[in-house]
C-alpha cells in the first residue's frame, strides 16, 4: 500500500505518525512545500514572542518507511493513473492520497502589500524577527487571534506596536463587543496601540496609510488578515470544492482514494482553523487507511480558542458572541470589571452552556470547558461558575474533583481518565505522561493542569503507601 500525503504541516505530519503507530510497514511519501522539518505552527507565536526557540517547536518524525520530500510542491493529481506530479518533475504513484495542504494567508489588495510580511510559516517568523531587530516600530494588520498574538509578542520585545483592525472590536469572531474592548485595554497596558474600524488603504516603506489619510508609523508591517484554504490541486483534479475540499465523515473527497484533512478540508459545511480538529481528522484517516478501525468516523469538533499572549488570559468557546434573546431562548450571565481587565460571560440555551468568554483571571476555565464539551446541564445557579467562591461546584479545576471524563488537553483530546490510566500503567512523571498521551504538545496551555494531575496522583500514592 502506497500512501502519499501532500502537505507536511500539522495535519500531514501527524497523519504520518498516526499511521506509523498503527502499521509499521505502509510506505509513506510526504511532500512538503516548506523546506524545513515539520514544526508546531501553533507555537510560532511563542517563537515570535521569544518564549520558545525555533528548535523547541519541531514536531517528532517517525522516519521508518517514510520518504519526506522537503521543499517539493505537488503540482497536479492524475486520478486516472493514480500518480501525483511534483514541481521538481518527478511523479509519485499512490494507492491512497491525502491532501493536507492547509491554508494560505489572505493579502489585502492594497498598494505596497508586498512590503508586508504574513505570519504563517517559520520562514515568515524569521523574517519578522529579523525586521523587528532594526525597526523603530511595527504595525500589525488584522485583530484576530493571530494578529493579537503577533502584536503582543512584538510589544514584549520592546517595539512600539499598532494593531489595526477593520471591525469594531478585536477578535470579533470569538468575542462580543465588550470583551473586545476589555482585551484592547489590556493590550494597551502592554504597549499595543489598538485601532479598530480602521481600513488600510496603502502600505508604505515607513508606515501604513488608513482610509482617513492618517499614516501609522512602522517599518515592519505584519499581515494577519485571515487565511484561505489551499484547494487548487483538488479543484484542478475535478474534486468537489466549496470554501475547502469537501469531505464526508470518513474524510473522503469525491474520489474514494483521496482524503483531505486539516485546514484545507470542509466537513459538514465547516472549515476549521484550529489544530485539534486537524489532529482528530488525522487519527480517523489513520484508522481507516491502516484498517485499525474501519468504523472510525469524524463527526465535527467543538472548538475552544485560547490566546497565547503573555499577561493576557483569554479563552472563548462556542457561540460566545450571542446576546440575550428577547424570547428568553438564550440567557446570558455576565461579569465585567474593566479596571482589572476581567470579563466573564456564559451563554446558555435550554440549561446547556453553548458559549463562554473568560478574559483575565479565570479560575473556572476547566469546569466551563468541560461543561461546554459535554453539553451537560448547568448547576441551578450558574453564577457559581463565574465566581468559584460563591459555589462549590468547580469540579474540573481541581485534579481531585475533576471527573475522569474531563478533557484536559483540547488539542490532543486527552482526558483526566487517560492520564490516570497512563500513570497506572507506569508513566510516573509529567514527561512520561506527555510521551504516552501527547498532552501539552499542541498549544501547551494545559501544561499546568497535566502537572497538577500527575502531582496529585503521586501524592495519592504516597498517602496510600
Ligand atoms: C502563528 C499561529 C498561531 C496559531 N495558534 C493556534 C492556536 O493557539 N491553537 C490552534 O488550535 N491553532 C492555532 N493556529 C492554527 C494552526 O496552526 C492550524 O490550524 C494548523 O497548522 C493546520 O494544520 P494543516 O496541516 O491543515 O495546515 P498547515 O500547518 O498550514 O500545513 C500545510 C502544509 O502543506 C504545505 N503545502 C501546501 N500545498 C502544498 C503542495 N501542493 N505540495 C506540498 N506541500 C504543500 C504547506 O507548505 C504547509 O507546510 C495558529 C496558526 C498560526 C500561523
Amino acid at each position: 500500500m502506497r500512501l502519499v500525503i501532500v502537505g507536511n504541516g500539522m495535519a500531514g505530519s501527524r497523519l504520518a505518525s498516526e499511521v506509523r503507530r498503527r502499521d509499521k510497514d505502509i510506505e509513506i511519501t510526504v511532500f512538503g512545500a516548506e523546506t524545513t522539518r515539520p514544526y508546531n505552527r501553533v507555537l510560532l507565536s511563542n517563537v515570535l514572542a521569544g518564549t520558545a526557540g525555533a528548535e523547541q517547536v519541531r514536531l517528532p518524525v517517525h522516519a521508518e518507511h517514510l520518504t519526506a520530500r522537503l521543499g517539493v510542491t505537488v503540482t497536479a493529481i492524475d486520478r486516472e493513473k493514480r500518480v501525483v506530479h511534483a514541481g521538481d518533475g518527478t511523479r509519485e504513484p499512490y494507492d491512497v492520497l491525502v491532501l493536507a495542504t492547509g491554508s494560505e494567508p489572505v493579502v489585502p489588495p492594497v498598494p505596497g502589500a508586498g512590503r508586508a510580511v504574513a505570519f504563517r510559516t517559520m520562514d515568515d517568523c524569521e523574517r519578522i524577527l529579523a525586521a523587528a531587530a532594526t525597526a523603530s516600530g511595527a504595525v500589525v494588520i488584522g485583530g484576530g487571534l493571530l494578529g493579537v498574538e503577533a502584536a503582543r509578542g512584538l510589544a514584549g520585545r520592546g517595539l512600539p506596536v499598532t494593531l489595526v483592525h477593520l471591525a469594531g472590536h478585536l477578535m470579533d469572531r470569538q468575542l462580543d463587543a465588550e470583551a473586545g474592548l476589555v482585551l484592547g485595554e489590556a493590550l494597551a497596558g502592554l504597549g499595543v496601540a489598538v485601532r479598530t474600524e480602521a481600513k488600510v488603504t496603502a502600505i508604505h516603506a515607513h508606515g501604513v496609510e488608513l482610509a482617513t489619510g492618517e499614516v501609522l508609523p512602522g517599518e515592519l508591517v505584519v499581515l494577519a488578515c485571515g487565511v484561505r484554504p489551499v484547494t487548487g490541486l483538488a479543484r484542478d483534479a475535478g474534486l468537489p470544492v466549496g470554501r475547502g475540499v469537501i469531505v464526508d465523515d470518513r474524510l473522503r473527497t469525491g474520489d474514494p482514494r483521496i482524503y483531505a484533512i486539516g485546514e484545507c478540508a470542509q466537513h459538514d459545511g465547516t472549515v476549521y482553523g484550529l489544530v485539534a480538529p486537524a489532529w482528530e481528522q488525522a487519527a480517523v484517516v489513520a484508522d481507516l487507511v491502516t484498517g485499525a478501525d474501519e468504523t472510525a468516523r469524524y463527526r465535527g469538533s467543538r472548538l475552544v480558542t485560547r490566546l497565547k499572549a503573555r499577561s493576557v488570559e483569554l479563552a472563548s468557546m462556542g457561540e460566545a458572541h450571542l446576546s440575550e434573546d428577547p424570547s428568553g431562548a438564550v440567557e446570558v450571565v455576565r461579569f465585567s470589571h474593566r479596571a482589572r481587565g476581567i470579563y466573564r460571560k456564559l451563554v446558555i440555551r435550554q440549561d446547556r452552556l453553548v458559549g463562554a468568554i473568560l478574559l483575565g483571571e479565570a479560575p473556572t476555565v476547566g469546569t466551563l470547558t468541560q461543561l461546554y464539551d459535554r453539553g451537560g446541564p448547568l448547576p441551578s445557579d450558574p453564577a457559581g461558575l463565574l465566581f468559584p467562591g460563591l459555589d462549590v461546584a468547580t469540579p474540573a479545576d481541581s485534579p481531585v474533583r475533576m471527573p475522569d471524563s474531563a478533557r484536559v488537553c483540547e488539542c490532543n483530546n486527552v482526558t483526566k481518565g487517560r492520564i490516570r490510566a497512563c500513570w497506572e500503567a507506569g508513566a510516573r512523571d509529567t514527561a512520561a505522561v506527555v510521551e504516552a498521551t501527547r498532552a501539552t504538545t499542541g498549544c501547551g496551555s494545559c501544561r499546568a493542569a497535566v502537572e497538577g494531575i500527575v502531582g496529585w496522583l503521586c501524592e495519592q500514592e504516597e498517602v496510600g503507601a
